[in-house]
């Protein structure tokens, strides 16, 4: 008998463990179970005992996660808002819906134009890819150190929609694009598509003066905002849209704090159909309708509280900086106010480098991630020298400056080695027994 090879990319230990425990369930009802129990455990130890901070994450409100469980996620209705361009019969509810998802976005952002169908960030990036370019173009996008993200890389969407990728010319000290560099690079190759896309985001880009450079040409600006996207909608980072971008994609899960999935913003109506018939039927068929009804809510408590939300969201990410590198963990941005937006970067090269830090720091119940610095290169993916830092959640659970502070000590003292993870981890349970409930939301 021939052995069959397996060829596994995910780790096997994780996956054996799996398959053990489900051959060994008396039933497969038990081993359902199983899975009900992995939830449990994850929402006792992230939900209720970590200190996450994350900068992709954001706690949803108790209305949206009811939401996201509604009846109405099993129906199906794929197609654009109303009755004469929906396959299916019987969707006047969800057009409501929709509808009303569709304008609640359009005046949290103050936009022309939205949609509500992706059912993640990197299907927007894909929707402006195959709207905005054809295969074989020439993009430029950031690259992975200076915080570009591989949705915009050759091993993302632009790369899946065959583009030719170069790179922005990137500031490693102001973190910012290199304009004089940036000019001279876009002329010379005149890109179709200018990407400004970065999942470490510190400060604004100069948008207004690259739009001026690539208009020459026609060639467009694209902001992916996919961390940004709540701090745009509340006036805090920069509008692209009105400094001269096309269009901004952003994730609805991250300081936006809705329900995990895409927005896609534009004020263009000349853009409109390009891109609703990508999102449909290219890229989106039934598009979750409690998603979209959760959505909705996330966009109308946004409207209420994103302004005091998102303010204090960099308040605290400039404090939990100033915390760090007051106690020698430098942080990337210093001479510019460490950071303008809910992220904080620190160099941990010194106390062992990004995951190792990350994962001693989580034996405390401390939740961050390795990421890239303008100083790694891009093939040191999985062993940099920096940490990413956000304060979405911590925000959310109300916490303010002088607990910034605290929760630098906390992170200080793990990071240089100075407690025990298992002391520093009673201090965090303590800190989040103090900080149960979110904030800026409805109430239920
Ligand atoms: C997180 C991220 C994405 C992908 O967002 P999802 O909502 O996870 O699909 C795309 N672009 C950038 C710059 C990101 O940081």
């Amino acid at each position: 008998m021939e052995t069959i090879q397996r060829l596994e990319v995910h780790d096997e230990k994780v996956l054996n463990w799996a398959r053990e425990l489900i051959e060994q369930s008396p039933s497969a009802r038990m081993a359902g179970q199983e899975v009900v129990n992995a939830v449990r455990r994850n929402e006792i130890w992230r939900g209720d005992e970590c200190l996450n901070l994350l900068a992709p994450e954001a706690p949803t409100s108790p209305i949206v996660r009811k939401l996201l469980s509604a009846e109405v996620g099993t129906r199906a209705a794929e197609g654009h808002i109303g009755s004469l361009q929906r396959w299916f019969a019987g969707t006047q509810y969800i057009d409501e819906i929709e509808a009303l998802c569709m304008e609640l976005l359009k005046k949290a952002f103050n936009v022309n134009y939205a949609d509500h169908r992706l059912i993640a960030s990197m299907i927007g990036n894909l929707t402006v890819y195959g709207t905005l370019t054809e295969p074989g173009d020439t993009v430029m996008t950031m690259s992975q150190p200076v915080g570009g993200h591989s949705s915009n890389r050759s091993d993302g969407p632009a790369g899946i929609r065959g583009l030719k990728i170069e790179d922005i010319p990137f500031d490693s000290h102001e973190l910012t694009v290199d304009l004089d560099a940036f000019a001279e690079k876009a002329k010379a190759i005149q890109p179709k598509l200018v990407t400004l896309g970065a999942s470490m985001t510190l400060f604004p880009f100069p948008i207004r003066e690259m739009a001026d450079i690539v208009s020459e040409w026609g060639g467009k600006i694209y902001f992916d905002g996919a961390h940004q996207l709540g701090l745009i909608g509340a006036g805090y980072f920069q509008d692209p849209l009105k400094e001269g971008a096309a269009v901004i994609t952003g994730s609805a899960g991250k300081t936006f704090s809705g329900p995990q999935s895409g927005i896609i913003l534009w004020d263009d109506p000349d853009l409109t159909q390009g891109i609703t018939d990508t999102i449909f039927p290219a890229l989106a068929a039934t598009h979750q309708v409690n998603r979209v009804a959760a959505l909705a809510v996330s966009a109308a408590e946004f409207i209420e509280f994103g302004k005091e939300y998102m303010g204090q969201i960099i308040k605290n990410a400039k404090a939990l900086a100033k915390g760090l590198n007051d106690r020698g963990i430098s942080v990337l941005g210093e001479h510019k106010g460490y950071t303008e937006t809910h992220q904080v970067i620190a160099k941990v090269g010194e106390f062992g480098g990004g995951y190792e830090v990350a994962n001693r720091l989580a034996e405390a119940n401390i939740i961050v991630n390795k990421n890239l610095i303008p100083t790694d290169r891009p093939e040191d993916w999985d062993k940099p020298s920096g940490l990413r830092i956000g304060t979405i959640e911590a925000t959310r659970l109300g916490m303010k400056e002088k607990d910034m502070d605290y929760i630098a000590e906390l992170i200080s003292k793990i990071v240089k080695n100075e407690d025990q993870p298992t002391n520093v981890k009673k201090k965090v349970l303590d800190l989040r027994r103090d900080f149960n409930t979110f904030h800026y939301c409805f109430e239920e």
